[in-house]
């Protein structure tokens, strides 16, 4: 008996079984499209695998009616992609099928646009219309649209209203009447790029660094090395890009396509700009801006190969490509990677795997990489190419660390958040007319306590992350073991009772500013201030015409901004990051202190970096001033492998809401007691116990925590239980494989 499981598209809730005539046999695989009986209608679905036998004992199956002619397919290796992602995410088949096709697609309500164009039907009847009715007044207006259609070749009405200024639909309509003009339909794709045009780019003569990494790319693509995934590791400017331009010209001479991924923040007009000058019309650009229209537009070319290579974030990674050659990931530690909703994969580890599955080689590119991904680079998992120097070998900036805490009681009326090393720095740059950036560390959510007077911080001895402090309990907790003590009244350190227990606002520190630097022209760009991209862009070409002298913001301009008259860059609070109760704090700090860093001397001028701490010998803080990468990587690894973080464990989160604090805490302990039965040594279970972020929105939070060099069999238990152990109402739970955050 040949059976198709076959996800009905409209729920798309469960696998249901169907047998296949023996007429369709052929042409029914995975991931085809289907037409199939379900209660009294007809629905269209996709076949998911298929089987021998089934397990239905419901009565006797039906046949599947007929295929779906009209609707796309998805690539079969894509499907199995899918099921590996809801095995390994511990999300549903539904969710997993649902994330490889855009909406748009899925939906079935998008059609292809559609274009009416007018064209002559019989030359010889419009030739010999003309002829006779050149001179008649009242023929005038047909014999313009004629001769404008013969002229032109088929129109649009709306070319042709500008052709024929007298245009008439009913003139136009007469000679469709005679069959001398006849109408075509043609399907017409939806503009991404507008009318813009962008001259088109040849690749640049390699450098030394860049010819050894397309050398090794070429390995790959050949598949002579021993593993298909290679870590690009350059600092900013080292030409990267360059190679990602130059290894998909190497993929495309071979007949491979290739997927880009960028982080959506850097999918700027900039980066499209760089991509369709080398590419041109073998490019599909999928940003998240796109209309349902011009999505499902742009899914179609790349399913039917009408284009070769995909630039996006973290979606395009699903693009339908059937000889995929090549994935890049640039920025590869950005944790934006992460889908934060189910399935949370992350896309990095995904295109590993569907490298893998469809042998293609994987790009990892970044200047300061994940601690996994380097991790992988030095046991020989993954290949390494670097890249140490910027492309015109420009000197890095000079970064000097400035002891916040020194500052010195401010005078009254004044505030000591600017030192005046930074002050004099800005105003320096004011009167050459050069421009400054000041960044701001923000804390997020969690209270952490911080003595003002030593710069003594609460952290946990078991797990050398900050306590998360609560102001209702009065108690300092880690949510990594869940111990508790009573909040402190004094700094056990040094004695003082000037304790901090959060931090500063920033609309608070645009005044300040304004006070201070008066009378520089300065704009603040943070989420809060933010609405939407037209506000960021205004900000940010105001700040390009040189219309402001600072530009003050948070991790939104830490990123990709380049404005060579910036010379200045001041990092404030550069410390507040370590404070997160999360075993990640440090590589976040670092990366975003290189980041920031980089912002300044992108022009001739070279930059400056004052780094204001109120932990100066902080080894993060140290490691990135000095921007050694290297240094902070051993560092940073030592420490998560001292206390069995990732990627020396896998950790997974199971997290736990809802309105009613002890529902949600019996659940928990209900959920862990059976999930422990399936632990074994080398697993370790934390919690469940409140969350850092203890309430959101009214909603309790609770997680358990998981952490396990091998964790496979147990989570395939947590799947099943995740997915099958009913919540009580109001109560909900779910799985966070390979969590990003632990807050
Ligand atoms: P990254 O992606 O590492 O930041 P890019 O590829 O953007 O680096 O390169 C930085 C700058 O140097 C760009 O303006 C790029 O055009 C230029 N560039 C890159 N490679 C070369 C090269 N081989 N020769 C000359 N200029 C280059
Ligand atoms: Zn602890
Ligand atoms: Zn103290």
């Amino acid at each position: 008996m040949a059976i198709a499981k076959v996800i009905i598209d409209v729920s798309l809730d469960k696998e249901f079984d169907y047998l296949i005539p023996e007429t369709l046999l052929p042409q029914i695989k995975v991931g085809v499209m289907v037409r199939v009986p379900f209660g009294h209608s007809t629905r269209e679905g996709y076949v998911l695998s298929l089987a021998d036998s089934s397990d239905y004992t419901g009565g006797r199956l039906k046949p599947i009616t007929g295929l779906c002619e009209t609707r796309a397919n998805i690539p079969e290796h894509l499907v199995t992609l899918g099921r590996w992602m809801a095995d390994y995410y511990c999300c549903s088949q539904e969710q997993s099928i649902r994330t490889l096709l855009p909406a748009a697609v899925r939906s079935g309500k998008i059609k292809p646009k559609i274009r009416r164009l007018y064209r002559i039907a019989d030359v010889a009847a419009a030739e010999s219309f003309v002829a006779c009715n050149g001179t008649k007044p009242s023929a005038a207006l047909r014999v313009d649209l004629v001769k404008a259609l013969l002229a032109h070749g088929a129109q649009p009405a709306d070319s042709l209203k500008s052709l024929v200024p007298a245009f008439s639909q009913s003139g136009l309509n007469t000679l469709i009447r005679n069959k001398i003009v006849e109408t075509v339909e043609e399907i017409v794709r939806r503009d991404v790029f507008g009318d813009s045009h962008v001259l088109p780019s040849k690749p640049l003569p390699p450098s030394a660094d860049q010819k050894k990494a397309l050398e090794l790319i070429g390995k790959m693509l050949l598949g002579e090395t021993s593993s298909h995934v290679l870590l690009l590791h350059g600092v900013t400017n080292s030409g990267k890009t360059e190679v990602y331009l130059q290894a998909i010209a190497k993929a495309r001479e071979m007949g491979k396509s290739a997927i880009v991924l960028v982080p959506e923040i850097s999918l700027t007009p900039q980066t499209v700009r760089r991509f369709r000058a080398r590419f041109g019309d073998q490019l599909s650009v999928l940003h998240s801006r796109l209309s349902d229209g011009e999505r499902f537009d742009e899914w179609n070319r790349i399913n039917n190969g009408e284009v070769q290579i995909a630039v996006g974030a973290r979606s395009a990674l699903f693009a339908p490509f059937r000889n995929l050659g090549l994935i890049i990931v640039d920025e590869e530690h950005e944790s934006s990677y992460k889908q934060s909703e189910a399935p949370r994969y992350s896309a990095r580890d995904v295109a590993v795997m569907r490298g893998k599955l469809e042998g293609a080689v994987v790009i990892l590119g970044s200047a300061t990489p994940s601690a996994e991904t380097s991790y992988n680079a030095s046991t020989g998992k993954f290949l390494l190419a670097r890249m140490a120097a910027q492309v015109d070998n420009k000197l890095a900036p000079r970064v000097t660390i400035v002891d916040q805490r020194l500052a010195g009681p401010p005078e009254p009326g004044k505030s000591n958040f600017f030192s005046k090393a930074l002050i004099t720095a800005v105003f320096d740059r004011m009167r050459r007319g050069e421009q400054s950036i000041i960044f701001l560390n923000r804390r997020g959510y969690a209270r952490v306590m911080i003595c003002e007077e030593c710069g003594f911080e609460a952290r946990c001895p078991d797990c050398s992350v900050a306590y998360t402090y609560s102001r209702q309990r009065e108690t300092l907790t880690c949510h990594l073991c869940g111990g508790v003590i009573p909040a402190y009244e004094l700094c056990p350190q040094c004695r003082s009772p000037k304790i901090r227990y959060a931090g500063v606002g920033t609309e608070k520190i645009e005044s300040l500013a304004g006070a201070v630097f008066k009378p520089a022209r300065i704009a603040r760009m943070d989420s809060d201030t933010m609405r939407g991209a037209d506000d960021y862009e205004a900000v940010l070409e105001r700040f390009r015409r040189g219309e402001l002298d600072i530009l003050i913001g948070t991790q939104m301009i830490a990123k990709g901004l380049h404005f060579p008259n910036v010379t200045l860059v001041g990092i404030v609070n550069a410390d507040l990051g370590l404070s997160m109760p999360d075993f990640r704090a440090p590589e976040r700090t670092f990366q975003l202190i290189t980041q920031v860093a980089g912002r300044a001397g992108r022009g001739d001028i070279r930059g400056e970096v004052i780094i204001q701490t109120h932990n100066p010998e902080n080894e993060t803080i140290q490691y990135a001033a000095q921007q050694d990468f290297d240094g902070f990587s051993k560092f940073d690894l030592e420490f998560r492998q001292l206390l069995a973080y990732p990627p020396y464990t896998h950790l997974i989160i199971v997290h736990f809401r809802g309105e009613d604090e002890s529902m949600v805490v019996e659940f928990a302990n209900g959920f862990t007691a059976e999930l422990q039965r399936y632990g074994h040594e080398g697993i370790r279970f934390a919690g469940p116990s409140p969350a850092p972020i203890e309430r959101i929105k009214g909603k309790f939070r609770y997680m358990l925590v998981i952490r396990g060099s091998r964790l496979k069999l147990l989570r395939q238990a947590l799947r099943v239980l995740a997915l099958h152990r009913q919540p009580p109402k109001g109560v909900e739970v779910y799985v966070d494989v390979d969590a990003q955050s632990l807050l």
